[in-house]
Formats: structure tokens, sequence, C-alpha cells
């Protein structure tokens, strides 16, 4: 089947990549002179399963309304003429009783779990290079209270697959010293062992640069590094397409509304400056 896969980033990629290896003939599109320049080059390139928890929870909606009120929290919405935008707003308010917070982050964890799988299998096969680090990520509280309540809520994904240890200030600081100059600001640290981070862009960029083979076909197969990444072009230009062929699915997922500041170990540029917001 002729399948067409718009945008060129770190999911686009990987699903023309998963597509074709499934027989397909794809076509991927990119508007930007390479691919994943936008969000995967963004991206803090954190794989956390440990971080599955459901943005919907019982303790949104005061969230939300505190950021209505221009207070700064994880969750912002800015209220806009838009009917879907509320129609939305009711749904996601539904999903924030504690049972089905559970069971949306149970759902999202399952998912994590299994494209981390899936994305381990895919650069163990391609063997991809793309400065990847699994040495667990570490979620960091600023007082007593916080790290007790994260160890309870934490205890949910604990219980479901993922290995964790709670360490004190003093152990953040010798696992990662770029903590050791703030360890006085933070109470300590939940560190999830599955938690595995690296370069979004690159994994991108390699993913098409790999050649895997297409079943019971030689025309499709990717084309080959960054000439055929740059070859892929914009509607708007008007030119042809890169035609690409192999696909797979997406790498990972993750939500960032946690309480806990979340970066991968050792310490990395995202670290440091989570060391320069605990001094803060
Ligand atoms: C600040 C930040 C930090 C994040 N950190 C993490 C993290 O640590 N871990 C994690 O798992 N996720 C993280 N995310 C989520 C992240 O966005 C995804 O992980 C991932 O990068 C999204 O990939 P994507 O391919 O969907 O989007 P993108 O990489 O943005 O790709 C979309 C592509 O589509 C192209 N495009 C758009 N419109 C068109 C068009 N009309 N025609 C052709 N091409 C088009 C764009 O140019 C772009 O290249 C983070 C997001 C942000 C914003």
């Amino acid at each position: 089947m002729k399948t067409l896969v718009l945008g060129g980033g770190v999911v686009g990629v990987t699903t023309a990549y998963f597509l074709a290896q499934a027989g397909h003939e794809v076509t991927l599109l990119e508007e930007k002179d390479g691919l994943g320049l936008e969000a995967s080059a963004g991206n803090a390139g954190i794989i956390a399963p440990g971080h599955s928890f459901a943005w919907a929870s019982p303790r949104a909606p005061a969230m939300l309304l505190r950021s209505l009120r221009g207070a700064e929290t994880p969750i912002r919405v800015r209220l806009a003429p838009d009917p879907h935008l509320y129609l939305w707003g009711i749904r996601f308010l539904r999903e924030c009783t504690a049972t089905r917070a559970r069971r949306n982050t149970l759902v999202k964890l399952r998912l994590c779990q299994y494209s981390q799988r899936v994305m381990n299998e895919l650069v163990r096969t391609e063997g991809l290079e793309y400065e990847a680090i699994a040495k667990g990520a570490l979620y960091l509280y600023r007082n007593r209270a916080e790290l007790e309540a994260g160890v309870k809520k934490m205890a949910l994904l604990a219980e479901h697959g993922q290995k964790q240890e709670v360490l004190d200030a003093s152990e953040v600081a010798k696992l990662d010293p770029v903590f050791e100059p703030v360890k006085t600001k933070i109470a300590g640290a939940i560190r999830d062992l599955g938690d595995s981070s690296g370069d979004s862009r690159l994994f991108t960029e390699r993913r098409v640069a790999s050649r895997p083979p297409s079943p019971g076909s030689t025309s499709s197969g990717w084309s080959a590094g960054r000439a055929s990444a740059t070859g892929c072009v914009s509607p708007r230009r008007r030119s042809s397409p890169a035609t690409t062929g192999a696909g797979r699915r997406a790498t990972s997922t993750t939500s960032f509304a946690s309480p806990a500041t979340c970066f991968p170990t050792p310490s990395t540029t995202i670290g440091e400056s989570t060391a320069r917001a605990c001094a803060r």
C-alpha cells in the first residue's frame, strides 16, 4: 500500500520505518530543510516510563484554577473563544478522579514500557548511536513532605515493574556531583532505574541513515543519511518528496506534570540547569 507520513520528527520517521518494514511504500514529507529539527531537536531526550503519571489527576483542577489566576503551574491554560477547548476541558476534568487517574497512569505506563522495549530492540538491531545513557532518571524533591508524598505516588509504578530507589540529598550529590553545591536545597530524590535518555535529533537522523530490509521488496528502504533528510521537502516548495522505505513506531511517551523535577543521570546540561534551579 502507498502511505504518506506527514512530518519528519522522531515520531514520523519511526512510523515510516515500521510501515515500510511491514511492506508499505512510504513517502515522508517534511517542511523543514532536515529531519528532526522541531520538537525532536528541542526535547529533553528522556525516555521515562517512571514519568507516566496521567496529567488528569485529582490535583489537576486546583492547578488549573491557580493557572487561570496567573500562578506558575506545570499545567497552564489560556482561555480562548474555542468551543473545542471547552469540550476537551470537560472531558479532561471527568478523568480527574483518583480511580481514573490510576487507570490512565497504568495504561500510559504499559505503553511507555512497551515503547521502550521496542525502541531498545530497534537500537540493538540497527546499531543506532544516539548518545544513549541508561542509568535511570532522578526525580528531585525540595522538601521532606514532598519527597514522602512522591515515594507514595511512585509506589504505583514500582508495583508495576519500575525499579526505583529513594536517595537522600547526600546520596544524590554522591551519584551526581553537580548537586554537591545545592544539596542543602533538596530533600532527596527518587531514582527510577528503568528510565534512560539520549539525543532524539540524532536518533531521528540516524534512523534515516539505517537501512533495515523491507520484507519482499528491494525497492523500498531508507535512502541514505543526511542528504536524503534534506531531500525531504515541503509540500509548499512544490518539488518531489523523498521516498523512503521502512518505518517503525514512536519511541516513548511521557508527561511532565509531576511536582518533582526529572532529569537523566549522570549530569548533563539538563542536570546542570536543574542544579542551578535548585539553588534558587
Ligand atoms: C520542551 C520539550 C521537552 C520535551 N521533552 C521530552 C522528553 O524528555 N521525552 C519525551 O519522550 N518527550 C519529550 N517532549 C515531547 C516531544 O515533543 C516528543 O518526544 C517528540 O519530540 C515529538 O516528536 P514529533 O515527531 O511528534 O514532533 P516534531 O519533532 O515536532 O516533528 C513534527 C515535524 O512535522 C513537521 N511538519 C509540521 N507541519 C508540517 C507540514 N504541514 N508538512 C510537512 N511537515 C510538517 C515539522 O517541521 C516537524 O519536523 C518534549 C517536548 C517539549 C516541547
